[in-house]
């Protein structure tokens, strides 16, 4: 049972799925910082590449993702001839140290891009990397979903598949500029199925506009009938200002604070009742699923694609706005497509902006990793009384308790969890605060 704290959840925080947040790079680490990174890497070290397809053939209006309309196709050709070369730029630059375990297509839609051109892509990362049997997946839009493309990606060994879902009911997809009927995404499903692809994630919000309890009601019952291996449930965040496509969302429509609460603990309860594991605080998986397995061996990560079993600790990004995480450095390409093909193609690596985070740092993002992913971490002496006095508020009302030095989230306090976290934030909480640039401390959209 979850209890509305509306002031504990009145200021927005972060989602972290880095720390420190995007929202905390700065210009003065890019390029150079990530050629010094990539040169002392050690030989396999174990690598997860993600490249991003900025591309979509419909654009969504609540989208906060970096992605603009597939329409042109030279645009498209240009952008794929950009990753292609980036990809072989760095593997180079590591000359073979490094191998590939995991490989993540998203965006944007990677199926905006044809099949054909999806197999070059995949065929570049096999040649100028060391791969062996990575495991493989990409994000689809359903409505360009195409059986031509289940049979690549099965014959590609893709592992696994993202579908946008995000509600079943047709009044909502409708206000959001997202029209696909369930037969889509029930077709999308056989024909992955029908190739040998089970692990299929479904990512759905609440939140959306018009939406009530009897709608997010329908849509779960039709997931859990569907039984995709893995589900997100977000909430739809509304930021027109920020993302001026969301401006054609009727605003006056959305469900309030106290709605979008109840709408969330609603969609908890049906899902863990119908026995998906709950992971982190928006994430459900099987039982079978290696992400559940992960969350009964303390193995759940937090990484750019949300709560993840992936282990490596080193993530290339390649594309526009992707993100690369090394040790002791986070840095983000180019985020504009135009300008990221002239980086690439002047033979220059891509990042922009980043941060290079000292031990104090790491041992923030460590601690909040441990209370997103694990629900507890332990704190030693230096940090611990300051923690115990800034957490009062959370303790006093339930949603943590402490087991000597360490921090334990109740039963209950999933929705309070980012905030908890989010004392331990160098840039943005009350335990030790950080004197890091106060200008870039807003919380930035999730895509
Ligand atoms: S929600 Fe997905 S399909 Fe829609 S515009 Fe965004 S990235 Fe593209």
């Amino acid at each position: 049972m979850w209890t509305y704290h509306p002031d504990l959840l009145a200021r927005p925080v972060p989602r972290y799925t880095s720390y420190p947040t995007a929202a905390d790079f700065v210009d003065q680490v890019g390029e150079t910082e990530y050629a010094e990174a990539l040169d002392r890497m050690a030989s396999a070290t174990p690598l997860s590449l993600y490249v991003h397809i900025p591309y979509c053939d419909q654009i969504c209006w609540y989208c906060g993702c970096n992605t603009g309309a597939a329409n042109r196709k030279h645009r498209l050709t240009d952008y794929l001839t950009a990753l292609r070369a980036e990809i072989a730029m760095v593997a180079k630059r590591l000359g073979g140290r490094g191998r590939v375990q995991h490989i993540a297509f998203g965006g944007g839609s990677p199926n905006a891009i044809t099949p054909v051109d999806f197999v070059r892509l995949l065929d570049r990362i096999m040649t100028v990397f060391d791969c062996s049997r990575p495991e493989i997946s990409i994000e689809i839009d359903p409505r360009t979903f195409t059986s031509e493309w289940a049979l690549v990606l099965a014959s590609s060994e893709v592992t696994r598949v993202s579908l946008g879902v995000q509600t079943f009911a047709p009044h909502i997809q409708a206000a959001i500029g997202r029209v696909q009927p369930l037969e889509q995404i029930e077709q999308a499903m056989m024909g992955l199925r029908m190739r040998g692809i089970e692990a299929i994630n479904f990512d759905l919000m609440y939140g959306l506009p018009g939406q009530t309890l009897h709608d997010l009601n329908a849509t779960l019952d039709e997931t859990i009938r569907l039984a995709p291996s893995r589900i997100a449930l977000f909430g739809y965040a509304h930021l027109p200002a920020m993302i001026p496509r969301q401006r054609r969302i009727d605003a006056s429509n959305l469900p309030d604070d106290l709605a979008r609460f109840a709408q969330a603990q609603f969609g908890y309860e049906k899902l863990t009742q119908a026995g998906y594991v709950p992971i982190g605080f928006d994430h459900f998986a099987l039982p079978s699923d290696p992400l559940a397995a992960a969350a009964r061996e303390n193995r759940v990560n937090r990484n750019f694609q949300g709560f993840t079993h992936d282990g490596a600790s080193t993530l290339l990004g390649f594309g526009a706005s992707a993100i690369s995480i090394l040790p002791g450095l986070i840095v983000q390409n180019e985020k504009n497509a135009g300008p990221y093909r002239t980086l690439v193609s002047a033979g220059q690596l891509a990042a922009t902006r980043g941060v290079a985070p000292g031990p104090e740092e790491a041992k923030r993002g460590d601690i909040i990793n441990a209370i997103l992913c694990r629900g507890r971490v332990t704190l030693d002496n230096k940090i611990l009384p300051t923690a115990r006095a800034a957490l009062t508020k959370f303790e006093r009302r339930g949603l943590l308790f402490w087991e000597d030095a360490t921090l334990v989230l109740a039963e209950g306090a999933q929705p309070y969890a980012r905030v908890i976290a989010a004392q331990f934030d160098g840039y943005r909480g009350s335990i030790q605060p950080h004197s890091g640039p106060a200008s870039l401390h807003s919380a930035a959209p999730a895509c």
